[in-house]
C-alpha cells in the first residue's frame, strides 16, 4: 500500500467507529442467539437519547440481564475482541427536549472518536425505531427484524429500513475568499457553511448549485466532494462540498439566511483561532463546517 492508498485517520466527530457491524449475524437467527447468549455480551446504555458516559470516557454498558428479550434489542456489532454490543430499542424517555439537547454537547467532547461514533449510530437507530412504530403503507403496527436493522409490518409484510437523509453542506469559493452564512437560529456573529437537504431527483452537485442559487443568489460551476459526516439529530448524512462561484453578488433569501458574507483566509484563520477581533464566530468544532473551513485554509 502506498501513501495515497492509505485510509486517512478519521478526525470528524461521529466518524471513526471501530465496531464490526457483523451484518451476517443480523439475518442468521442461530448466530444472533449465540451472540446474545455470549457471556461477554453488553448492552450500551443511553439516557433517553443522550449519551451516558463513564468516568473513563466510554459509553456506559451493562451485561445482558437474565430477563432481557433479544427481540427488543438491536445488535450494534462486535468489538475487535468479539464482544457483542446490543442496544435496547425501547426508548426510556427523559424529560429533556428531543432536538439538540445541550447535554449532548457537554458529553460528546468527553468521548473518544470511536465512542462518539458508536453513540451517534445507536442514537439514530433507537430514535428511528421510536418514530416508526406503524407501517407507512397500511398503518398497522411494525416490529423490529434483522437484529434491529429493519422493521416489518405484521399486516402487509412491508419492510422498512432506518433512514439516512443526505444533506449537502457547502462553501462557495471565489478567488481567495469563501462564502459563509448565518442561520436565523444562530446567535449574532455565529457563521457556518450553507446547507440543505438533497431533494428527490438531484445529484449532490445539483443540490449544492441549487442551494447556493436559492439562498444567496450565487451561480456556481464546478463542485467537488470533500468528506462526509453522519449527524444523528436525527439521521442526516452531511456531504461536504466545495463549489466554484461564478460571481460574488449576494442576494439573500431572508426566510432561510439572516446574513451571508465573503471572508478571506486571514479572517477564517482568526475566527478558528478564537481571536478577540475576529470578524465572525466559527461553527462548533463538532460540526463538519469547522473541518471544511480548516480544509480550505490548508488547501
Ligand atoms: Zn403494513
Amino acid at each position: 500500500m502506498n501513501q495515497t492508498d492509505a485510509i486517512p485517520a478519521p478526525t470528524i466527530t461521529f466518524t471513526g467507529g471501530t465496531l464490526d457491524r457483523a451484518d451476517q449475524l443480523r439475518v442468521n437467527p442461530d448466530r444472533l442467539e449465540t451472540a446474545w447468549a455470549d457471556p461477554r455480551a453488553l448492552i450500551v446504555l443511553l439516557d433517553g437519547l443522550d449519551p451516558l458516559p463513564t468516568d473513563a470516557g466510554t459509553l456506559a454498558t451493562m451485561p445482558v440481564p437474565a430477563d432481557a428479550v433479544l427481540a427488543d434489542h438491536a445488535l450494534l456489532g462486535l468489538r475487535e475482541d468479539g464482544t457483542p454490543l446490543f442496544i435496547s430499542l425501547i426508548l426510556a424517555r427523559s424529560d429533556a427536549p428531543q432536538s439538540f439537547p445541550p447535554k449532548v454537547w457537554e458529553i460528546i467532547p468527553q468521548l473518544s472518536l470511536a465512542e462518539a461514533a458508536l453513540y451517534g449510530g445507536a442514537r439514530s437507530l433507537v430514535d428511528w425505531h421510536d418514530r416508526h412504530q406503524f407501517c407507512a403503507r397500511c398503518g398497522a403496527q411494525t416490529h423490529p427484524v434483522k437484529a434491529g436493522w429493519a422493521r416489518q409490518c405484521a399486516t402487509c409484510s412491508a419492510e422498512h429500513f432506518p433512514r439516512t437523509d443526505p444533506v449537502v453542506i457547502m462553501l462557495a469559493e471565489y478567488g481567495d475568499q469563501v462564502l459563509i452564512a448565518r442561520n436565523p437560529r444562530f446567535p449574532a456573529g455565529r457563521f457556518s457553511a450553507l446547507a440543505g437537504f438533497v431533494e428527490p431527483g438531484e445529484s449532490f452537485e445539483e443540490a449544492v448549485r441549487r442551494e447556493l442559487w436559492e439562498e444567496v443568489g450565487i451561480r456556481t460551476g464546478r463542485v467537488d466532494y470533500l468528506f462526509s459526516q453522519p449527524w444523528p439529530f436525527p439521521s442526516q448524512l452531511m456531504i461536504a462540498c466545495m463549489a466554484q462561484a461564478l460571481g460574488t453578488q449576494i442576494t439573500l433569501d431572508e426566510q432561510e439566511i439572516a446574513e451571508a458574507m465573503w471572508v478571506s483566509r486571514a479572517e477564517v484563520r482568526a475566527a478558528l483561532a478564537g481571536e478577540a477581533g475576529a470578524r465572525f464566530l466559527p461553527p462548533t468544532s463538532v460540526a463538519v463546517a469547522s473541518h471544511m473551513l480548516r480544509w480550505w485554509l490548508e488547501s
